[in-house]
């Protein structure tokens, strides 16, 4: 269960508030009926100071869940990249978690919004690993959740909509609940989809393999990273439909997300993951990402956004990440 340290300042509506301000009236739209659009961002520590990883591919995000949700934004991208910028630097916040979200608040109440009011805000706050340190560098337990995800033509999946969360917090709260870190959701025809809040990769005999976009997964930011690192690297990848006992036998499995980052899979409804250690192509891809995230290697893709406000960050050069040994690949 993670808490929240606020910071200092919200960015609300075009204008700096206190985080205390920040508040909503219960007969706001979104408390109702899950009306809110969102994003989740991390920000890294880099030798040249913090910088924003795929900012401007979130806010098109965000502004693509408005338009499935057919919510008018006064912002377009390059304004809320830019309040998401000088947020960080007000905050002084060098690394963390950015939440830009969109509401719908007071002046209607049934479902139809109406003339209800949209607020958009921009939330940040630190926050290490979603999952713990220890989650990243060792793996979690997971299980096959027996909550489906929303069918195509149900919940929007590619929308990062609230209301499709009440699907995932029931995943998350049963793979708790049972004594697992993650819940893994199959879609409405069976097949594996996601986890709560992350996508899925397996290796199979050294190829890579994720579901397709099908209309219940969202199209994760971290999944394009690690395709795009993949084919780089020579890893063979392939989005295809992949049945259940596919997980069971697959000799790497990892999770991503902005805020779980790589998270390797070490067992799944209690069977071990290949050799229940965290795998070689799992660990060069965990490793490679987080390399360019924080500036430890060129970022030739164009994945941060500098902070201007923040350039004097400094990177501990005992990050737990190098320490690691990477295993050779056999590919
Ligand atoms: N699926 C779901 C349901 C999510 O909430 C997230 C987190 N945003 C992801 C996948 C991963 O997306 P991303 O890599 O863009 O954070």
């Amino acid at each position: 269960m993670s808490s929240v340290t606020p910071t200092k300042l919200i960015w609300c509506d075009g204008e700096f508030i206190r985080w205390e301000d920040a508040t909503l009236h219960v007969i706001s739209h979104v408390v109702h009926y899950g009306s809110s659009v969102f994003e989740g961002i991390r920000s890294y520590e880099t030798p040249d100071g913090s910088s924003v990883f795929r900012l401007n591919d979130h806010m098109k995000r965000l502004l693509d869940s408005c338009r499935v949700c057919r919510i008018d934004l006064p912002y377009g991208e390059e304004e809320l990249v830019s309040a998401c910028i000088e947020l960080l630097a007000s905050n002084d916040l060098k690394e963390g978690y950015i939440r830009p979200l969109v509401l719908r608040g007071e002046g209607a109440i049934g479902l139809h919004p109406g003339e209800a009011s949209v607020h958009t805000f921009i939330i940040c706050w630190p926050w290490g690993p979603y999952l713990g340190a220890d989650a990243i560098e060792r793996g979690v337990d997971a299980c096959v959740s027996n909550w489906f995800r929303p069918g195509p033509n149900t919940h929007p999946s590619l929308a990062k909509l609230g209301g499709n969360y009440v699907n995932a917090q029931l995943i998350k709260m049963q793979a708790t609940a049972d004594g697992y870190a993650e819940g893994i959701a199959l879609a409405p025809n069976g097949l594996v989809s996601e986890a709560s809040g992350q996508n899925i990769f397996l290796v199979m005999s050294g190829r890579l393999v994720t579901p397709p976009i099908d209309g219940s997964v969202l199209c994760g930011l971290t999944r394009d990273c690690i395709l795009t690192l993949a084919r780089d690297m020579g890893i063979p990848v392939a989005e295809e439909a992949i049945p259940r006992e596919r997980l069971y036998l697959a000799d790497e499995v990892f999770l991503t997300g902005t805020a779980s980052e790589v998270t390797p899979v070490r067992s799944i409804d209690r069977i071990t993951v290949g050799g229940g250690r965290v795998g070689p192509i799992t660990r060069r891809l965990q490793r490679r990402l987080l390399h360019i995230a924080r500036g430890q290697t060129t970022d030739k893709y164009g994945w941060l956004t500098p902070v201007p406000g923040l350039q004097d960050a400094n990177v501990a050069s005992d990050a737990w990440w190098d320490e690691v040994p990477v295993p050779q690949l056999g590919v």
